[in-house]
């Protein structure tokens, strides 16, 4: 496979249009140190095998690949030089509300741990990026947009959270209107594998920090998801600032802890 070419394609009709290719990202999307074979989902960072097609099955027939936890829920993190003071505390302070119910930690990454995150500011359209779960080794995780809400959500990536609107079940649950996004930002509304994790959560939780908006990729801004069994208006899924509870159910599922549903 040519270095950094993507995926060129064609899912079934819904998706015509959903395809990525080196040329297709822009000079800031490279600063997100995209792997070989990995492809960019909205802000999630995946390998190609995980995508899938409108009925389910993976492209091209791959064997899904599967998601890894990290032992122990600890997450060793090597901050960028560049970051400010500040910034690291962000981080930390946003880590450590995350594990107020389950048994997850964000440490500092020293000589023994041998898979960590490697934390960066990013020049980038989205506002930040995650491999999803444990990749093996150093893995990067930037942020464009410094705020709390996008801290924990690339966090919840790298801890092995997926996007409820990629879930292979979301056509249950949410209406894509696919003519209102932007052409690049069809890629962000295909169906993901998550086969580590997918099958834990039961219900489709709007109120997640791991849901997008309903006007995220408009290319008109017109709603481009909504949920289903109401209309653009009355169904509308605004992006939360807060983990919601299912948030916090999905991570004590992962990790352990401390049920927040009881
Ligand atoms: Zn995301």
């Amino acid at each position: 496979m040519i270095k950094g070419a993507f995926l060129l394609i064609l899912f079934s009709a819904s998706y015509s249009v959903a395809l990525q290719s080196d040329s297709a990202l822009s000079a800031s999307d490279r600063n997100l140190e995209i792997p070989r074979g990995y492809v960019l989902v909205g802000d999630m960072i995946l390998p190609e095998e995980n995508i899938l097609n409108d009925n389910g099955s993976t492209v091209k027939g791959f064997k899904e690949k599967r998601v890894e936890l990290w032992p122990n829920g600890i997450l060793p993190i090597q901050f960028s030089n560049g970051l400010t003071p500040q910034q690291e505390q962000m981080v930390v302070e946003a880590c450590q509300e995350m594990g107020e119910f389950a048994d997850i930690q964000c440490v500092e990454k020293n000589s023994s741990h041998k898979d960590y995150v490697f934390l960066k500011s990013v020049d980038s359209r989205s506002c930040g990026s995650s491999l999803l779960g444990r990749e093996g080794g150093r893995q990067t995780l930037s942020i464009r947009c410094w705020r709390k809400r996008t801290i924990q959500h690339e966090l919840m990536h790298a801890f092995g959270v997926s996007h409820h609107h990629n879930r292979p079940d979301r056509d249950d649950h949410i209406v894509i209107l696919w003519n209102n996004l932007k052409f690049l930002s069809r890629f962000s509304y295909v169906k993901v594998s998550n086969s580590a994790t997918s099958h834990i959560l039961s219900y489709y939780d709007y109120e997640s920090i791991m849901h997008y908006d309903s006007r995220s990729g408009s290319r008109n801004g017109q709603v481009v998801m909504f949920k289903k069994g109401f209309t653009p208006k009355t169904g509308y899924i605004r992006q939360t600032d807060v983990m919601s509870i299912g948030d916090h159910f999905f991570l004590y599922s992962l990790y352990g802890g401390e049920n927040p549903v009881r």
